[in-house]
């Protein structure tokens, strides 16, 4: 079995019914674009559920995170049963009860409250990556 050192795969529920699921798509996406897009792949988890044993072999290639909108841990139930165990779960819900001020409601367009909670998780996201590849953290 090939694992790939110097990637870390990320994977993210894709809930619809709760904003931490809206948030966990949404820091995952800024990980993969600003904060560490030379560092970082995903996989669609719908795609991974119904998928091939080509995609099933996602999180035996790659480190892989699962990102998790609250405790039911889509993401990170479908990872072990189809790769093996992720290294990491993140799970929005849990980083949110740290920080009670916030109000997270949307589902769709974030306010700017929401936006910058997406960014908090994505920071947690990428000390996560640079733990995970032996880095001290980086900027951004
Ligand atoms: S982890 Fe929670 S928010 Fe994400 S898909 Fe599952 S039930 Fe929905």
């Amino acid at each position: 079995m090939v694992i790939v050192k110097d990637k870390v795969g990320i994977v993210s529920c894709s809930g619809e019914d709760f904003p931490e699921g809206t948030i966990s798509r949404i820091a995952t996406r800024i990980v993969l674009e600003k904060l560490r897009p030379n560092d970082t792949v995903t996989i669609c988890l719908p795609l991974f559920l119904a998928g091939s044993e080509d995609e099933r072999a996602f999180a035996r290639v790659f480190p892989t995170i699962a990102v998790d909108g609250c405790d039911k841990r889509c993401a990170e139930v479908g990872v072990k049963r189809y790769s093996g165990n992720p290294v990491a779960t993140i799970v929005v819900s849990e980083i949110l009860k740290k920080h009670p001020q916030l109000k997270v409601t949307s589902r769709d367009n974030l306010s700017d409250e929401e936006k910058e909670f997406a960014n908090v998780v994505a920071e947690k996201m990428a000390k996560k990556v640079d733990e995970i590849l032996g880095r001290k953290n980086e900027e951004g």
